[in-house]
């Protein structure tokens, strides 16, 4: 007796390596898509029903990517279509990280819903947030009141379909925030299902208390942990990527659940007001200003600047780079000792010191630092529980000179570090950004090559595949990104974005 035929197919990708998201070895086959879904996975029939073939010889047929730590507000509005991100793979987004995300989550899922995005976007709820809405910039611990009302903002987060908390605690408030606040608010998302997605306190000399810090909290509360970024900065640190690893591992032996993600690249990415004493920044800019118009402040914080830049070895701040700084943008791509030739001052640490307020003080500058090492990058990348993670924004076209990590990150993994230097499998590869970062986040349908689940799907040429953004030239997309789909429409053709925005908002289990 024949089969029965098949329902037609809205699309079928034929004769792909099927790299399926579980990690699990490559298999010749056809993936067919319906109404979003993936419909059915394997050698199918010769004859099978569909509108759309599109041949994969060669290539690789994978789950879409996710890519779980983005910082996308405002550019979303500006940028809807995310072409850095679908033309590095990735077809889902999850926004609101470092303790920073829209105070009013109903609202902006509402707003994403009209805007029609390209790609699909989870959020956090962030502490930074709450707090700022609750207690302004104060540096100080939050009465019982003010907890209570941070709960309260948490919960309604949640319920709004948040997937859970995030932290930035290098940022203004979550400097001024102690662990017990944070496990207040952690517990009201561990209540939703929620994680605890965490920018650590610190990222050099202090990181592994930072990392201690972060498993309390996630052990107190009854939540997993997700530590963002992960990374090793200043070179006295350099090399005890192991050691880092070695205190997750141990957690997660003990029952734990931590997962970690990670950009590859050596340099980071954030405000230039980091590098100031946490002090001086309570209660935002107008106190900032009055502080450092105080000559007395203003020489205690030049000189924390040059003993903070003494102590990694460095006699320059060559190492900072400017990447966004709109009153001048001829200072884009310029390290900041650079600058402070540019303005003829003097060649000397202190002078330079004087110049990073001058520019604070006018503008929240956008910053690249180059202070990690390769080898620790590859010792995070070969870690099982780390996702690949950019850590950006939509990039807007020509805007700036951003850290490429916004248009490369998954090209370059694919490309540089599994295809050149094979520090992981493609299959290994694939999997941290694709199953594992929807079980972690809980993208129940999402992440497999599976009959049933969402139809983002991404169609790519391992031997091509490959970053092109530069700290130089960032502004060009990755390449060999051949197909990709969102909800199962055709959203990159032939390597070229089709216009089509198809992204859902994902929401967490507390969505109400
Ligand atoms: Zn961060």
């Amino acid at each position: 007796m024949a089969a029965q035929t098949p329902a037609r197919a809205d699309i079928l990708i034929r004769n792909g390596r099927l790299y399926d998201g579980t990690g699990n070895t490559w298999t010749l086959g056809d993936v067919a898509v319906r109404a979003g879904r993936i419909v059915a996975v394997g050698r199918l029939p010769a004859g099978y029903p569909a509108d759309t073939v599109l041949d994969a010889h060669g290539l690789a047929v994978a789950p879409g990517f996710i890519d779980v730590h983005t910082h996308i507000e405002d550019d979303e509005v500006r940028q809807p279509t995310a072409d850095n991100f679908l033309l590095d793979g990735v077809t889902t987004v999850v926004t609101g990280n470092c303790g920073s995300s829209r105070p009013d989550l109903r609202r902006y899922f509402r707003q994403l819903d009209s805007l029609h995005l390209s790609v699909n976007v989870a959020s956090l709820v962030g502490q930074g947030t709450v707090r700022k809405a609750v207690m302004g910039r104060a540096r100080r611990p939050a009465t019982e009141a003010e907890l209570q009302r941070m709960e309260s903002l948490t919960d309604s987060a949640m319920r709004a379909g948040a997937v859970g908390l995030s932290s930035g605690l290098i940022y203004v408030p979550g400097t001024y925030t102690r662990p017990p606040e944070l496990v207040r608010l952690a517990r009201v998302a561990a209540r939703y299902h929620g994680l605890y997605a965490t920018h650590m306190r610190n990222e050099s000399d202090s990181v592994r208390q930072a990392i201690q810090e972060a498993l309390l909290i996630g052990r107190e509360a009854g939540l997993p942990v997700q530590i963002s970024h992960l990374k090793l900065g200043g070179q006295r640190n350099w090399g005890h990527a192991a050691e880092l690893l070695q205190l997750i591992e141990t957690a997660r032996q003990q029952g734990q659940p931590v997962t970690i993600d990670q950009y590859p690249y050596t340099a980071s990415s954030t405000s230039l007001s980091t590098l100031l004493p946490d002090d001086v920044q309570a209660d935002g800019r107008d106190s900032l200003r009055a502080r450092l118009a105080r000559p007395a402040t203003r020489r205690q914080v030049e000189q924390f600047l040059v003993q903070r830049l003494r102590s990694k070895g460095l006699r320059h701040f060559s190492y900072a780079v400017v990447a966004s700084f709109p009153p001048d943008t001829s200072y884009h791509g310029r390290s900041l000792e650079e600058i402070n030739r540019l303005r003829h001052r003097p060649h000397t640490a202190r002078a330079e010191a004087a110049t990073i307020l001058d520019l604070v003080l006018q503008y929240d500058t956008g910053m690249v630092f180059h202070g990690m090492s390769e080898p620790d990058v590859q010792t995070i990348m070969r870690y099982p529980q780390n996702m690949v993670a950019s850590d950006a924004s939509i990039r807007v076209w020509r805007e700036g000179a951003p850290h490429p990590r916004g248009y490369g990150s998954n090209a370059r993994v694919l490309g540089h570090y599994v295809r050149e230097l094979r520090v992981i499998t493609l299959e290994e590869a694939i999997r941290r950004m694709t199953s594992l970062p929807a079980q972690t986040f809980g993208f129940t349908s999402r992440g497999l090559l599976r009959p049933g689940f969402a139809a983002d799907i991404v169609v790519f040429d391992p031997a091509t595949v490959a970053d092109k953004s530069t700290f130089t030239q960032p502004h060009q997309y990755s390449v060999g990104m051949r197909y990709v789909l969102v909800n199962g429409r055709l959203t990159v053709r032939e390597g070229q974005h089709t216009g089509q925005r198809a992204g859902q908002v994902l929401y967490g289990p507390g969505k109400q």
